[in-house]
């Protein structure tokens, strides 16, 4: 169903926050740099789709997604960038490649599984990008398995290497600077002996948002932002600059007044040991707020003031404590955004705001202002 109409709690989404943070983005890299937005998750829980074509306007060059369906939904829509898809499933490399969609190659099998597609779609020099591991020992082939994949390579004329990545595991910690700086080390270590075996400079591509604030000598012929595009940027002076793509409003459903004594929400999980003024509001976890914001772990800002979340969160509604603020039914209510950052009210339940924006389920409607 299309709640658009109906649900009163929505996600404001600000494309004019999105071009500003490219902005700032762009003004931190060499210009001859290229840029990929990292679009996956309906663009960290926002729009992909609006996204993209903002993104494309704008002038960046790629975009990356997680899966091949995502890239395909975008390429409905119509979006012409080069894409690449970050984790393709071996039994979606012919969607894949019907759809122009890049994939980021990690293991001998995903390869082999590649050319075998490749070969019987009588492609030639299909473009690929080869992802190592350098770390992060998520995804990507081990730094000896550079001969291994160019035998492969070798002997077809299906695929093309046209760029190479890896991941970083900590490039927002100022503790992990060695750890961080050996992953740079070792990327451009693999960047040559794949340079000397292929003949020629691949894409390479190693910085998410934080290494482009924290480690700039190390942007290659690419970087790969997601966050900071959406307004977050793991480190205050970095958020400074930064705008909240996205602000997540509602309003008071109903206000109770209670007594000492008396509990509120299921399990009676909060007890009132005053007076109270109690709002109930009109999202829960079936919204993307889960009930780790509960027992006063998340905030809400309403008459510029921060307001508990107390008790138990509900499926569709949570219950905060606005004793003492002057306000009535139906008025507004921010739960994050540029007055109340995403990063703080995840803070609180002790996550971040990638899995706070990832997280807003489809149920609240997108706004695009
Ligand atoms: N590159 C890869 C492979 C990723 O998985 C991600 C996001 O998780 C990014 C880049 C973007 O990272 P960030 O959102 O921190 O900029």
């Amino acid at each position: 169903p299309d709640l658009s109409q109906e649900h009163p709690t929505v996600l404001e989404i600000d494309l004019g926050a999105l071009k500003h943070n490219l902005q700032v983005l762009k003004s931190r890299l060499q210009q001859k740099t290229k840029f990929l937005a990292v679009v996956k998750a309906f663009a960290y829980g926002s729009d992909a789709l609006k996204i993209a074509q903002t993104l494309e306007e704008e002038g960046v060059d790629y975009l990356a997604v997680a899966y091949t369906s995502e890239g395909i939904a975008l390429r409905d829509g119509g979006i012409r960038l080069p894409i690449l898809v970050l984790h393709p499933q071996p039994d979606q490399l012919s969607r894949c490649i019907d759809r122009c969609l890049e994939p980021s190659i990690y293991s001998p099998r995903l390869l082999r599984a590649f050319v075998k597609t490749a070969e019987e779609k009588q492609q030639t020099d299909y473009p690929i990008h080869l992802k190592f591991n350098t770390g992060l020992n998520r995804l990507g082939f081990w730094e000896n398995d550079v001969d291994r994949v160019n035998e492969l390579l070798q002997n077809t004329r299906s695929t093309k290497v046209k760029g190479l990545l890896s991941h970083l595991a900590a490039s927002d910690d100022p503790a992990e600077k060695e750890f961080t700086q050996a992953q740079l080390k070792q990327f451009e270590k693999i960047g040559k002996e794949l340079v000397e075996k292929l003949g020629y400079q691949p894409l390479r591509h190693l910085l998410n948002s934080s290494g482009i604030l924290n480690y700039p000598e190390a942007q290659f012929e690419m970087v790969r932002s997601g966050i900071a595009l959406y307004g977050y940027g793991n480190a205050p002076e970095f958020d400074a600059e930064l705008k909240p793509l996205g602000r997540l409003r509602t309003v008071i459903s109903q206000l109770h007044k209670i007594e000492p004594g008396e509990s509120v929400g299921y399990n009676r999980a909060y007890k009132a040991e005053a007076y109270q003024l109690i709002a109930t509001l009109p999202l829960g976890h079936a919204d993307g707020i889960g009930r780790q914001y509960g027992h006063g772990k998340g905030q809400v800002w309403l008459q510029g003031q921060l307001a508990p979340i107390i008790g138990n969160v509900c499926m569709d509604m949570l219950m905060v404590d606005v004793t003492g603020l002057d306000c009535k039914e139906g008025d507004p209510v921010i739960v994050f955004g540029p007055e109340h950052s995403a990063e703080d009210f995840a803070r609180g339940a002790g996550t971040i705001s990638y899995e706070l924006l990832t997280g807003i389920s489809s149920r609240v409607p997108r706004q695009i202002i």
